[in-house]
Parts: structure tokens; C-alpha cells; sequence
């Protein structure tokens, strides 16, 4: 079937590829002879004088898949079973900027990988290795100036995905080979190691002894190759070295990286070693029949330094896992970390971007006491109380950085629990403006806290931010001018120059107790953590309309709502119509993951107004974006959070209003009035700018539903 090669020969040697790429997929595919006009007609329409254009539309085999109406994934799999392991991700891969060529072809072939003799491309053409090895394709080492060149495979899509991030920085050689000869891919592709973890499949073929010691961290394995991140190129010697420690199973290809963040990536590797391998190892040695005096020993260890050997194995065993999970915890950025008792297990839970998900990993039940007895010893609880709640807080830490935890430990049905919540620092605590707070809401913020007297409520559902937009507020008064108050339950961040007071209204210090006192201590900005009754509603009321500023915060849906919360505590319409200056409600959003986010056309018109969406909020998009679910999110398609805000702003308009009980809709329309826009509307808008999904966005209809039918 394929004699009409020959015919096709022409002299332009990168011509001639074309042709042999679309030869190789198309006996790859099986393409039969009737099918051959499918072929031709795909070939004639690449036009080779505008790559870009052509590697952007559909492959061949994608083309193939819709034209016979199969299924892509099952194609790709059955051609890549014997050409390439695992596909290869070039968004791992960020290139130097300078010099990253790439010859006019129908296929793109992206260079990743380079040291002094061999170069590695990325193509989408399954099986692609071997057929570079062929005389016709020698062309292609000239192009590159190295005497060898190997492939690795890797999915179309992705492959197009990185061509669009890397367009500007490309240079795209004639498809005249003699000018193309004389170009030489000049830059070595660097790797940006800070988003890329440790992956355990490739770490087992270079372990993190060897990454310590070789200042090398494996980031993609194939059959026969091993890419290692480098800080430096490695000498020949100790390349020749590595390549015998590994027995010769691999070649090793190099990538640079920076310095520090190879040590970070070594440091997780170590510790990810610790938590799936050698704790399991060192503590199922050992039998049930004598757990209770083990148990003693670990509880005791810290002070007996004459136990034996196999004990205290064990107990080192428990200090290391305990230190993996916290050190996995801080690099993920979890503000809390839980260890669940299970009679068959022990369960270990991250929360990360509000929602929990579990560390992967069998870890057997009878580890979880001694895990949550060394919980305990470190923060200076005591061991023998099983069922009684205990708090208490521990340090650790991390290179330079200290960190902090508060512990809580509780019992459950099932058995013991311990909860950690990372503490933040002040350094924590960004501005109002970093937050993603409007610029007109800053500065009403900023009026009222330099005006004479006023309230500030935040409202929204737990878990909304509001904590720390407060503690950003707070952050912005000057806490050397003003004597600024809080009552908080708990503390979250400890702020210089402010004096905070835990209070528990379930202990003995309550918020009603504090405002009985506040007064005395001659405040000038108060912050109470949470408006619970009547005591300090009318607290507030009293502070904020006698010449001090009040901040608090409120369960209710949208800030409109607000005025008539607060006369559901008995304030009477005219002190809050008075004291009132600003009620700003927010919520998080989940934004979509940066490695994993793909373009999708707009809805319909028809279903946009079925939910709720004016087209002109999505005006100016042509398109809104979806999450595909990728490791580095952990198959969630999110990554991050960013709040958005909606204010009341108090003028004499909604003074008036609100000193004649007008309902929440009411307000919400002088709102409107004034062109701001709903938290909905600023969610579509979000996702009109690829921020977050449109099913993102459109979990805050209800919110705006709940105001207008309010
Ligand atoms: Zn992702």
C-alpha cells in the first residue's frame, strides 16, 4: 500500500518527512487501501508553510478517530502499548527562552531534553524512537547538530497545549534544510521543579539516597531512559557512575533546575520514603501479643534512654512518620491536619483549600496509638487520658522556617483522634487589596477605620474567609495610634501591637463578659470574633455610635441582609441605621488548576438564561474553561482559592432605608442602582475570565435567589 512513497519523493528532505510520518501512522493504524483517499486528503491539507496553524488542528490519528467514529483513547493506547511506557507530560518541562528551534513539519517535534550528544523530542507519533533511527530521518540530527536523537511519546493534546505556551519563544526554521542545517538548537530546556512532586513509580528506580547524594532528582522514567534535573550538568565520570549504580538499566538524560528547589524536591522524596516504606516495615515486625508494653515504651522513651534496641526502632519509626505527615501537611499548605483511630486502621486527612481528602497508604490500626501518643508527648498533653478532650499546641521546624500547631485530641466511636491546625503567622496576613478586595471597598474600609466611629460587619457561611479578611483589616489600622481590642474564639493569628483575648463562650471568659469590661480599657478599634445574642449585639451598638469602631461578623447570606439580622437581636432601626457604616459579604471560589485547565466553548444562549446567566456578563469571552482532573490537583481540577466581596455601602440613601425596616431586596435594588454588581454576577464574570468553571460560578445563584425572594 505504500508504494506511492517513492512518488511522493521530492527534494526538499523536511517534504519528504511529512510524507513518511503520515506512512508510519497511517501502517500503524492499519489504514486499508480504500481508505487511502482519507490519507491523501489529510496530507494535502497540511500545509507546511504555516506550522503553527497545523499543529494546532487535529493529528492524524485524531482525525482518523472521528472520521471511522472510534474511540481516541482506545487508538492511542493500543499504539502506544509497545512504543512508549507511560506518556510523557511536557507541561513538566519549562524551556530556556533562547533557542528553542523547531523545523517546519506537519508534526510538531518539540525538543525537552538535551546533554553534549543526544537531544530528546516529544511528538505525539507513537513508535517515533525507532523510526528516527532510519537513514531518511538523519536530516533531523543535522537539524539539531547532535549526533543522536530519541523520542518520547506524549499525548496530542497535551503536546498542543505546551506549543501554545511556548509560541512566542520559538523559532520555527524554514523548511529549506540547507539554511536549517546551519541553525543548531542553542539552549539546554530547564525544568521548573516547583511543580513537579516526587513521583514514587520513578523514585523507586532512583532512590532518594541516590538523589542526596548525586544532587539529582528523576523526574521521567521510560523504558530505557531516566531524566534527571540537574543543578549543573553532570561530569561524564559521575553520569558513567550513576548510570552503573542503576546497573546499566537506564540512560540518563539531562534537564537543569534550580538549586533550591532541587534540595526542596530531595527533601520530599526522603521524607516520602519514611512514610511508605520504612515505618510499615519497622513496626509490623512486631508481634501483637506484647503491644502493651511497646506502647509503654514509646510513651516513655523520651525520658528512658536504656530501652532495647527493637523498641527503640519502633519509636524512632513513629517520630519520622509523625514528621513526614506534618512536613507533607506544610508543603501542601493544609491548615489542618487529622489522625483517626480505626480498630483495622490508621486514618491520616489533609484539609487543603477547605475540603479534607487522605493520605494514600495502608497504615494498620495498631500504629494509630502510638502515632497519637507521640502527638501528644510533643504537645504537652497527657498520654493516659484517653477520652478526655485535651488541647495543647507544639512547634516545629521546617529549614528556617518555624511552624506551629494547635492540637486537639478527642474520642471518638471508634476510637482516639487528634486534630492539628497549622497556626498562621502575622506574615500570613496579606492586604486587603492582595485579598481581591475592590478598590472602592478598601478605601470605605480605610474611611471607616480613620473616621471617628462606625460598625463593620463581614458576613457569609463558615468557611467563607472571613477570618482573615478581618485580620487583614485589622492588619491595616495602626495599631500604635489606636488602642485595638479583639475577643476571638480562638486566636487564629497572633498580631503584633493588638491586644487579643481568647474568649470561650462555653468556658468561663464569654464575648458577653468581655464587652461588660471593654469599655474600661479606653478602646478606640474593637473586634469581636462573632455576633452570638442580644448582650453583645447591643454592646456593639453602644461602642459604635460613642465615637469608637466596631468590627464583628454575622451568619448571613448577602451583606443586604444585614440590617434586618441585626433588629432581629433588638437593635432598633435607628442606632444601626446610625451605627452602620459597612456590611461586606464574601465567598471563596475555587480556582481552576493551572496544569490541568482546558478551553470550552460558551454555552448555549437557551441555557445560559436556564441558569440564571446574562450573556452580557459573559461578554467579551469566547470561550470558558474546565479542569480536566490532573495529579497535581489531586484529580480535583482546583487549585486555590480566591474570595470575591459584595458591600453595603451606608449613605444617607440607605440610611433612610434602613431607619424605615425596608427588606433586604429593597436594598439589594439601590445596590443595583449604583451598578454593583451580585456575587453571582462577579463569580460568571469570574469565569468569563478563565479564572474559575462556569459550574464554579454557578453555585452562587443560590445566593442571589435567597436575596430576592428575601
Ligand atoms: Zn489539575
Amino acid at each position: 500500500m505504500l508504494a506511492a512513497t517513492n512518488g511522493w519523493r521530492q527534494s526538499d528532505p523536511l517534504q519528504n518527512l511529512n510524507h513518511l510520518f503520515h506512512f508510519h501512522v497511517a501502517r500503524l493504524l492499519g489504514i486499508r487501501e480504500n481508505e487511502l483517499s482519507f490519507l491523501l486528503e489529510h496530507i494535502e491539507s497540511c500545509d507546511v508553510t504555516n506550522p503553527m496553524a497545523i499543529w494546532q488542528a487535529d493529528s492524524l490519528i485524531e482525525r482518523y478517530s472521528k472520521n471511522f467514529d472510534l474511540e481516541l483513547g482506545s487508538i492511542l493506547s493500543k499504539l502506544i502499548r509497545d512504543s512508549a511506557l507511560t506518556p510523557f507530560d511536557p507541561t513538566l518541562l519549562r524551556f530556556s527562552p533562547n533557542g528553542l528551534r523547531m523545523p517546519a513539519l506537519s508534526v510538531p517535534l518539540l525538543p525537552v531534553a538535551r546533554t553534549l550528544n543526544e537531544l530528546t523530542i516529544a511528538s505525539s507519533i507513537p513508535g517515533l524512537d525507532a523510526l528516527l533511527q532510519q537513514p531518511d530521518f538523519q536530516v533531523l540530527n543535522a537539524f539539531w547538530g547532535v549526533p543522536k536523537l530519541t523520542a518520547v511519546w506524549c499525548e496530542p493534546d497535551q503536546l498542543r497545549q505546551v506549543l501554545n505556551l511556548v509560541a512566542d519563544n520559538m523559532c520555527l526554521a524554514p523548511s529549506n534544510v540547507r539554511l536549517a542545517t546551519e541553525i543548531t538548537n542553542g539552549g539546554t530546556p530547564w525544568i521548573n521543579l516547583g511543580e513537579v512532586s516526587p513521583s514514587g513509580k520513578v523514585n523507586h528506580w532512583f532512590s532518594p539516597t541516590l538523589q542526596r547524594r548525586y544532587s539529582a532528582c528523576p523526574v521521567y522514567c521510560a523504558r530505557r531512559r531516566l531524566t534527571l534535573a540537574v543543578e549543573r550538568l553532570l561530569p561524564p565520570n559521575v553520569k558513567a557512575e550513576i548510570e552503573g549504580a542503576l546497573r546499566h538499566r537506564f540512560s540518563i538524560q539531562q534537564v537543569l533546575a534550580d538549586g533550591e528547589a532541587l534540595e526542596r524536591f530531595i527533601t520530599t522524596s526522603e521524607s516520602m520514603a519514611i512514610s511508605a516504606s520504612g515505618i510499615l516495615r519497622s513496626m509490623s515486625g512486631l508481634d501483637h501479643a506484647d503491644r502493651k508494653n511497646e506502647r509503654l515504651e514509646v510513651i516513655h522513651a523520651d525520658s528512658l534512654q536504656h530501652s532495647s534496641h527493637r523498641y527503640r526502632n519502633d519509636e524512632e519509626a513513629v517520630i519520622k512518620f509523625v514528621h513526614s505527615i506534618l512536613y507533607k501537611g506544610v508543603e501542601l499548605g493544609s491548615s489542618d491536619i487529622m489522625f483517626q483511630e480505626f480498630p483495622q486502621q490508621l486514618r491520616v486527612r489533609y484539609k487543603v483549600d477547605g475540603d479534607w481528602f487522605d493520605q494514600e497508604g495502608d497504615f494498620p490500626g495498631h500504629i494509630a496509638k502510638q502515632v497519637i501518643s507521640r502527638i501528644k508527648v510533643i504537645s504537652g498533653l497527657e498520654i493516659q487520658y484517653v477520652r478526655l478532650p485535651q488541647d495543647g499546641t507544639f512547634p516545629i521546624k521546617i529549614g528556617d522556617q518555624r511552624y506551629d500547631f494547635r492540637v486537639n485530641t478527642s474520642y471518638q466511636a471508634q476510637g482516639e483522634q487528634a486534630v492539628l491546625r497549622l497556626q498562621r503567622d502575622e506574615r500570613s496576613v496579606k492586604s486587603l487589596a492582595d485579598l481581591g478586595m475592590p478598590p472602592h471597598y478598601v478605601s470605605a474600609i480605610k474611611d471607616l477605620m480613620e473616621g471617628d466611629h462606625g460598625l463593620l460587619i463581614l458576613c457569609g457561611p463558615t468557611g467563607s474567609g472571613k477570618t482573615t479578611t478581618i485580620y487583614s483589616i485589622l492588619r491595616s489600622v495602626d495599631a500604635v495610634k489606636n488602642n485595638v481590642l479583639t475577643a476571638e474564639s480562638p486566636i487564629e493569628v497572633f498580631l503584633e501591637n493588638i491586644s487579643q483575648t481568647q474568649v470561650d463562650d462555653d468556658g468561663p471568659y464569654s464575648f458577653a463578659m468581655w464587652t461588660r469590661g471593654i469599655l474600661r480599657q479606653a478602646p478606640d478599634v474593637v473586634m469581636m470574633g462573632e455576633i452570638r445574642d442580644e448582650e453583645s449585639v447591643e454592646a456593639l451598638m453602644r461602642l459604635s455610635s460613642s465615637g469608637h469602631r466596631a468590627i464583628s461578623t454575622l451568619h448571613t447570606n448577602s451583606a443586604c441582609e444585614v440590617p434586618n439580622r441585626l433588629f432581629l437581636f433588638r437593635a432598633q432601626p435607628f442606632m444601626v441605621a446610625d451605627s452602620l457604616k459597612l456590611a461586606i459579604s464574601q465567598r471563596l471560589v475555587k480556582k481552576l488548576c493551572p496544569r490541568c485547565a482546558i478551553e470550552e466553548p460558551l454555552p448555549t444562549e437557551e441555557l445560559l438564561v436556564r441558569l440564571g446567566i446574562k450573556p452580557e456578563w459573559l461578554a467579551g469571552a469566547n470561550s470558558v474553561r474546565r479542569g480536566r482532573k490532573c495529579d497535581f490537583c489531586r484529580k480535583t481540577g482546583v487549585s486555590g482559592r480566591k474570595a470575591i466581596f459584595e458591600a453595603l455601602i451606608v449613605d444617607d440613601e440607605v440610611k433612610i432605608a434602613i431607619q424605615e425596616r425596608a427588606p433586604a431586596l429593597h436594598l439589594q435594588r439601590i445596590l443595583e442602582r449604583r451598578g454593583e454588581k451580585s456575587l453571582f454576577e462577579k463569580a460568571v464574570r469570574e469565569a468569563a475570565e478563565g479564572v474559575i468553571s462556569l459550574e464554579e460560578a454557578c453555585k452562587f445563584r443560590e445566593v442571589a435567589s435567597t436575596v430576592s425572594n428575601g
